[in-house]
């Protein structure tokens, strides 16, 4: 099976693994300490922890807090519900190019909300009009569907400039970017940045005041109770050590496979701006295609059709619609994604086996 779907998660890292293994302990082991527990096990743990938050905030700006939590759309959560006050009814403002955990949770919150536009290539503008009164802005820095990095500083710096706070999801961009430095508060997830699946994390900007999302024993400076996994902390702290000190040797080797891939795809049109945006991302469209024949061809090859999120619902993508494209050219395109564990003899195969299926449907 050749692995080309990168933005809807990534391989493991082994030293993630490696290091993971050493907190899932049994019987007789020093590892499965409670990371809450004042004893010895407790406390070994509780460094383990402590460890991984120290990893992942050097993936954030400095002035602020990790919040673990269980996903990043948790984390999206608490920063949109956590800010969220009773009573509050400002309106928020988000990019028309969301990812669902986002838009829908922003929906749900029962106060208005403002539809950042973007570009036909896929990029909001530095200054987005909102209402003077909004309470939140959220852009995310590089697009899950089509790789567009957004002017995600700008907008933080007109976002505080109108008084509102600013949240980025960047998920897609941690480890890989620069972090969204004005932002006041920023999602990641383990397990796009080669890390465990079931943690993410919320870096809170010091000031901003959070409401918890799930309320108990008080963990996470009383913001998200609940008992902490060592080893899922553990693995994405090696993750985001990993990223951040291989951040340019993964950037070129991505460099060389986007450049290769524009060759091997000739014909087909990229979605969204080539220049603004993570390499490691191709959504492509050709014309009258059939996605789901051509998946069904092409089953050694994980792909996607449009986000991973949203394939299975039938839907075009809210992204390819944003950009203006019409359903049609929507459901005629899919997504390639590469990293660090790709290799450029797998993206060629890949390629010739997605490129003659499509052929043949001509
Ligand atoms: N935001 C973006 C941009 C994503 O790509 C994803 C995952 O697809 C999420 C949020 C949600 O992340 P998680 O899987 O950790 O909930």
């Amino acid at each position: 099976m050749i692995y080309l779907d990168y933005q809807a998660t990534t391989p493991l890292a082994p030293e993630a693994r490696e290091e993971m293994l050493r907190w899932l302990d049994g019987p007789g082991g020093t590892g499965f300490g409670n990371p809450h527990s004042p004893h010895r096990l407790g406390r070994m743990a509780a460094a383990a922890v402590e460890l991984a938050r120290e990893r992942v905030a050097a993936l954030c700006p400095p002035g602020g807090k990790v919040i673990f939590t269980g996903s990043a759309t948790e984390a999206l959560n608490l920063a949109l519900r956590g800010t969220a006050r009773a009573g509050d009814a400002r309106p928020l403002a988000v990019s028309a190019i969301e990812h669902a955990a986002v838009l829908d949770t922003a929906q749900a919150l029962g106060c208005p909300v403002e539809i950042l536009p973007v570009d036909a290539d896929g990029l909001a503008g530095p200054a987005p009009a909102f209402p003077p009164d909004t309470r939140l802005v959220a852009v995310m820095q590089v697009n899950n569907e089509i790789g567009t990095i957004q002017p995600v500083d700008a907008i933080a710096a007109h976002a505080k400039a109108s008084g509102a706070l600013f949240l980025c999801d960047a998920v897609q961009g941690a480890g890989k970017i620069p972090p969204p430095a004005g932002a006041d508060m920023i999602a990641i997830s383990a397990h796009k940045l080669y890390g465990p699946k079931g943690i993410g994390a919320l870096w809170v900007r010091d000031g901003v005041e959070l409401a918890p999302l799930i309320t108990g024993g008080g963990q996470e400076r009383g913001l998200r109770s609940g008992t902490l996994s060592p080893a899922l902390c553990a693995g994405f702290g090696v993750a985001a050590q990993l990223a951040r000190q291989g951040c340019e040797a993964d950037a070129a080797h991505v460099e060389s496979l986007w450049v290769k891939a524009g060759e091997l795809f000739a014909g087909w049109t990229l979605n969204g701006s080539a220049e603004t945006r993570w390499h490691g991302n191709l959504n492509l469209r050709r014309d009258g295609l059939d996605v789901a024949r051509l998946m069904a061809d092409v089953r050694q090859v994980a792909f996607s059709a449009g986000s991973a999120c949203a394939s299975g619902s039938g839907r075009p993508s809210h992204v390819l619609r944003a950009l203006g494209l019409t359903e049609r050219q929507a459901k005629s395109s899919i997504r390639v994604g590469f990293g660090r564990y790709s290799t450029l003899a797998e993206l060629e195969e890949a390629a010739e086996k997605i490129v003659a299926a499509a052929q043949q449907q001509e």
